[in-house]
């Protein structure tokens, strides 16, 4: 082990690290150094606290200086940032941001977790003191002092990430109001649009303006408040504004220092997190790590990630060895009373990448249907034609969507195939699970649909369909029908299929059956093609037809309509 090792950054990589270390190594020298006021804190935990879920400030602040030093005998300098590194020398230079002394600081070994920094496009009116980031305490601290300036007061997020959907719903809980403005023609871009679809229309019944497809332009200061220019001429008011529209990797002091920057500004890391300095390494947000089964690098801003990191280049200083096996970007958040997860590509990825692939989208309670409180949540699995194997899945519902992505995430790094994933064994019983549990599910779907058993088509199949070349077959009760329906569709129950289908259905044209969320549909259609029709399932059935079908209609309500506030 290096005798002395100085960490630049004590948050979620620095502080991990720090900690690690010590714990393998009583000896060593461990020097943090950190440029704002604390070390350790949540930052995922900075928008529960504007909303008043996390009750107390102090909750955050996981270590502080005196704390880490006393455990872990880590000599913690806060306020202090390091503005150079001499490679040659084996020396940092040390800016002491209290007094503005500067000072060198040698190291055997540094480690780099300077994180990243919130982008703030380059638009007129950006550097507004109205127009506020969240990374850090000091920056939760002034979005509460202005969102608390003015009684019922109007916040503008901009982007819709988890960071801007997360730190909306807590303005609301704050008592603001709250318009969501994202360029993009859907928010959480780690899912695809059609989950997205469920989530938009969520975010508005919650009271949320919602503008997709719509740019700031320009931001003005109008009294004590602001305007927002938006791309389409319309324009907002508000008491404050966030921008929440991607962060990016503070490398440049790795920069200036010469080591390898990789295509998305991240210091080039090899699977033992080092730079192109074997005596630097660097972890979490600043790090651009290989990708997770894949040539090349891959830049994912999360905490996961930082951490696990971070233990494994203390394991490799403490001389274990280590392999960092990638970043396959697991994600989370609550929106609302939605989860809403995603795990390995998304099907934007795998298109930009040339990949092959097939998807497959079902709908499943996340327990027991006969037991009470059981709730649909939308699955969607991306897997390999060509091998089974499972590439990417995503997930959105009220309740259980945690669980199924942590064990899609695990299969995905496991190299697991859709058949293993049928063939999982997850634990049940009516309060938990199913005993075909929706992992399962997502594995028998999309077996039927690979093996040409149930063959599938998606939303936009039946969006503008013709009757005349097609019969769109809702299989669903009557009360089911009675509150939504595709228009055009012909209706025969699931339990009449079998005695109507030869004189409802015409023979020479395809069949499309769609039900709620494609289970009954898949029955149908195995009914249907083994009697010589060509029949295909909707995925996800009316779910996932009436999220877009409505969702497509607010965002072209929203675009003829002048803005609200
Ligand atoms: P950071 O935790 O950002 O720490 C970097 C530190 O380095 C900073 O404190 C900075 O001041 C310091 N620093 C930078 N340059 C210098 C310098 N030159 N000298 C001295 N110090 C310097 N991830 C998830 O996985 N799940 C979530 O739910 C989630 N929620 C989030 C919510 C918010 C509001 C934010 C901002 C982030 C969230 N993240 C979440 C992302 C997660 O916090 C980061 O991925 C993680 O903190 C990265 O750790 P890090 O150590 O690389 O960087």
């Amino acid at each position: 082990m290096p005798r002395k090792i100085v960490i630049i950054g004590g948050v979620a990589g620095g502080a991990t690290a720090a900690a690690r270390l010590r714990r393998l190594d009583e000896e060593a020298e461990i020097v943090i150094v950190e440029r704002g006021e604390h070390i350790s804190f949540a930052n995922c935990g900075l928008p529960y606290h504007v909303g008043g879920v996390i009750a107390k400030r102090e909750q955050l602040l996981l270590l502080t200086p005196r704390l880490m030093n006393r455990r872990f005998n880590v000599d913690v300098r806060v306020q202090s940032e390091a503005v150079r590194i001499d490679r040659a020398a084996h020396h940092v230079e040390i800016k002491n941001l209290a007094t503005g002394e500067v000072y060198l600081e040698s190291y055997d070994h540094l480690i780099l977790a300077t994180g990243a920094r919130p982008v703030k496009p380059p638009i007129p009116g950006v550097d507004l003191p109205s127009v506020l980031t969240l990374r850090s305490i000091p920056d939760m601290d002034a979005i509460i002092a202005a969102a608390d300036a003015r009684e019922k007061g109007h916040a503008v997020v901009v982007g819709g990430g988890f960071i801007g959907l997360e730190t909306a719903e807590n303005l609301m809980k704050r008592g603001l109001q709250v318009t969501l403005v994202e360029m993009a023609d859907q928010v959480m871009t780690p899912i695809d649009r059609e989950l997205a679809a469920i989530v938009q229309n969520h975010i508005r019944s919650h009271g949320v303006n919602l503008f997709l497809q719509e740019k700031v332009t320009a931001f003005g200061q109008e009294g004590e408040r602001t305007r927002v220019i938006l791309g389409s001429g319309r324009s907002l008011t508000a008491d404050l504004v966030i921008m929440a529209t991607g962060v990016r990797p503070e490398s440049e002091l790795a920069q200036a220092a010469g080591l390898e920057i990789g295509p998305r500004r991240g210091v080039v890391v090899n699977d033992q997190l080092l730079t192109s300095d074997p005596d630097i390494s660097a972890v979490g947000d600043v790090a651009e790590p290989p990708a997770f089964g894949a040539e090349g690098t891959t830049w994912v801003p999360l905490a996961g990630p930082a951490n696990r990191q971070a233990r494994l280049v203390a394991d490799r200083l403490a001389g274990r060895p280590i392999r960092y096996t990638g970043i396959q970007g697991s994600s989370i958040a609550k929106v609302f009373d939605l989860t809403v997860a995603a795990t390995g590509k998304n099907s934007a990825a795998l298109v930009r990448e040339g990949r092959e692939f097939r998807a497959i989208v079902t709908g499943n309670k996340q327990h027991a249907g006969y037991y009470p409180g059981a709730e649909f949540m939308a699955l969607k699995l991306l897997f390999s034609p060509a091998d089974g194997k499972v590439l990417g899945a995503q997930a959105v519902g009220p309740h259980g969507v945690d669980k199924r992505m942590d064990v899609l995430a695990t299969a995905i790094r496991f190299g697991a195939t859709i058949d293993q994933l049928a063939d999982l064994e997850l634990c049940y019983a009516p309060p938990f699970g199913a005993a075909k549990d929706p992992v399962n599910m997502l594995g028998y779907a999309a077996g039927n649909a690979l093996r040409g058993d149930t063959p599938t088509v998606t939303w936009e199949a039946v969006m503008d369909f013709d009757p005349e070349q097609v019969t769109l077959l809702d299989v669903r009760e009557y009360d089911e029908r009675a509150a939504d329906r595709i228009e055009g569709s012909v209706h025969i129950p699931l339990n009449l299929v079998r005695q109507k289908a030869e004189r409802q259905l015409p023979r020479e044209k395809p069949v499309i059956v769609y039900c709620g969320v494609g289970q009954r549909g898949h029955t149908v259609v195995r009914f249907l093609r083994q009697k010589g029709y060509d029949a295909r399932n909707l995925m996800g059935g009316i779910m996932i037809y009436a999220a877009m079908r409505d969702d497509l209609k607010a965002i072209a309500a929203q675009a003829s309509e002048p803005a609200k506030a």
